[in-house]
């Protein structure tokens, strides 16, 4: 089982990575919880993990800047000295620009917190991995890390990066017992995505279910939204001896959308 073991889920506050590090604290790991958000929820989501008699820690560094990942590495090695067990690199966010007026700044953010981070987590935790002869390297992708979609320069970018990222760290640990892999998900059914169905059955005059389903029709083939609790499972799988050969590989979980 997993239970003991030390999992950074970065970007853990809200959606995917909530959900990832809930799954993780039943299965009795040890947290490490990083993201923003209120105050009050982040203490909620925190004393409602402890309870499974486990130990959890927060830290809300910035990880779209190079600082910010040295930082929070630091604040991990002073807790634990064999660093982590299970890293998932699930911080992210979008922004939709056509290319020619894509902010600098932005791209810059984006490719920082989506692609650098990876690359700076990965590097500061696999010595002690490498040492503990067990590893658990997960990168949240998207499909969008395999297909495009216009006016997503900087999003597209970095999911397709993480992907090199993590077919060469599988080459490089292929014989150590540490495996990394991405997962690819289409549209997951998170705060951000219920806000969008909201509006769009606002502006089409139509039940929730039914701008859904006109939201999904584009891409999802299956008609329905991913459960967060599905790309969850989808880490727990991972993290498994049934899943030790399942190592550079980049798995869609996207409702049949690049099946197309
Ligand atoms: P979300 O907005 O609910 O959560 C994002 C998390 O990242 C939050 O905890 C937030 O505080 C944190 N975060 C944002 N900027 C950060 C920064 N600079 N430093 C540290 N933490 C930061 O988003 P989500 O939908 O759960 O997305 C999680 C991951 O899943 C992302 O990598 C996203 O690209 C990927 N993904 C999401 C979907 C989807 O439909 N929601 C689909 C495919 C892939």
């Amino acid at each position: 089982g997993l239970a003991g073991k030390v999992a950074l889920v970065t970007g853990s506050t809200s959606g995917i990575g909530l959900s990832i590090v809930n799954h993780l604290a039943d299965l009795r790991c040890n947290v490490i919880l990083n993201g923003f958000g209120e105050t009050k929820h982040i203490e909620d989501v925190q004393t409602n993990l402890k309870r499974q008699n486990i130990k959890v820690n927060f830290f809300e560094d910035d990880l779209s800047t190079v600082q910010g990942n040295l930082t929070l590495c630091d604040n991990i090695y002073r807790i634990y000295p064999t660093g982590v067990d299970i890293l998932v690199n699930n911080a992210g966010f979008q922004h939709v620009s056509p290319v020619e007026t894509f902010p600098t700044a932005k791209w810059e953010q984006m490719i920082g917190l989506m692609l650098t981070s990876p690359f700076l987590l990965v590097q500061k935790f696999l010595p002690e991995m490498k040492r503990k002869e067990w590893g658990r390297i997960i990168n949240i992708s998207s499909v969008h890390g395999l297909v495009a979609s216009p006016y997503k320069a900087a999003y597209v970018s970095a999911k397709h990066g993480v992907h090199g990222l993590t077919k060469v760290v599988a080459l490089e640990t292929a014989e150590t017992g540490i495996t990394c892999n991405a997962i690819c998900p289409g549209f997951v059914d998170t705060p951000i995505y219920q806000k969008q169905v909201e509006s769009r059955s606002q502006t089409d005059g139509c039940s929730y279910d039914e701008a859904s389903r006109r939201i999904l029709e584009l891409n999802h083939p299956t008609l329905q939204p991913i459960g967060t609790h599905q790309v969850a499972k989808f880490v727990e799988f991972l993290c498994y001896e049934a899943a030790s050969q399942i190592t550079g590989s980049c798995l869609t979980m996207d409702g049949g959308w690049t099946a197309r």
